[in-house]
């Protein structure tokens, strides 16, 4: 991509391109997209290898598991299990702590962003899809994303009235981290029905109305330490919400609020909203600098 000289829309830029960020003095850079996949995929290598030939480094799944024989559980999880069996085992309860703290520091829903396996094929199919509605194949069709609390709530109730953890048997996040470590499972078919959803019918459905675990870090995100800062520098140009799939989030890049903002002297303002992803897409498309990520933990000390 080459923001600096061009408006780098998802319609505009190849999906390969999307990986390479160019400098001010013209440089090709890793893009935050490109570092993103590869943590996520390096994550997953050392769930594999750790169980192939036994590295004992970063054992078991993204449900649960141990790093450096730290436990590390899945928020959701646990509060699935404590409300199907009313009782929560010591390790868990210490491996979600640890998940709590490290999440309100490097921001709740990063965890989708820059963890989750099924992130990358939600983005792939992004692309496709938008490509599909560009060519007036399918339409665009979007709904309100608060749906998505309702989910979580179903789901929990779910747990709570049937003594299963029912929404693992949906969970593409488990279902792909699992597969990914331990091999093929026909839970895959629930994969490929999901991501066929996310291409054919609604732009990122899945992350964006559905997904429990999601909204889960979502809740923790409000509260934590890094966030995504705008800047005044920004000039309205609404690239950043083209390419943000949680754009709800960005409201306050839109030039409605500079009254109010000239008024207050307000020079810079974090990007609260609990369903940013920390994704940074918006910063590398964005061509006026006004996006970085910030650690707003003077505000919350
Ligand atoms: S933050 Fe950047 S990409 Fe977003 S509207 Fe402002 S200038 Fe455009
Ligand atoms: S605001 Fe930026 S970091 Fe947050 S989800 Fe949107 S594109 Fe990603």
């Amino acid at each position: 991509m080459d923001k600096y000289n061009d408006r780098e829309t998802i319609q505009k830029t190849t999906f390969w391109s999307t990986f390479f960020d160019k400098t001010k003095d013209g440089k090709s850079i890793f893009s935050y997209r490109m570092k993103r996949w590869i943590l996520v995929i390096s994550f997953h290598l050392f769930f594999f290898l750790s169980f192939f030939i036994d590295l004992q480094m970063l054992e078991g799944s993204l449900s649960g598991s141990r790093f450096l024989g730290f436990h590390m559980i899945d928020p959701f999880v646990t509060i699935q299990v404590f409300l199907s069996t009313y009782h929560l085992p010591i390790n868990m309860i210490i491996g979600t702590v640890t998940i709590l703290i490290l999440y309100l520091l490097v921001g709740g829903r990063s965890y989708c962003a820059w963890v989750c396996p099924y992130g990358i094929l939600s983005e792939i199919g992004e692309k496709w899809h938008n490509t599909l509605v560009s060519k007036k194949i399918i339409k665009e069709r979007k709904f309100d994303h608060r749906v998505r609390h309702i989910f979580w709530a179903i789901f929990l109730a779910l747990s709570f009235v049937s003594g299963y953890l029912v929404f693992e048997t949906f969970n593409v996040v488990g279902i792909m981290s699992r597969m990914i470590v331990y091999g093929w499972s026909v839970a895959f078919i629930w994969v490929v029905v999901v991501f066929a959803m996310e291409v054919f019918f609604s732009r990122r459905a899945w992350c964006t109305y559905i997904c429990p675990v999601g909204t889960t870090y979502g809740y923790l995100g409000k509260a934590s330490a890094l966030r995504i800062e705008w800047n005044d520098n920004c000039d309205h140009c609404m690239v950043c919400h083209d390419v943000c799939f949680e754009n709800q989030v960005l409201e306050i890049t839109k030039a409605k609020y500079d009254k109010q903002r000239e008024e207050k002297n307000i020079k810079k303002e974090y990007i609260t909203g609990a369903d940013c992803t920390l994704c940074a897409r918006c910063i590398d498309v964005c061509h006026a600098d006004a996006l970085k990520f910030g650690f707003r933990l003077k505000g919350l000390v």
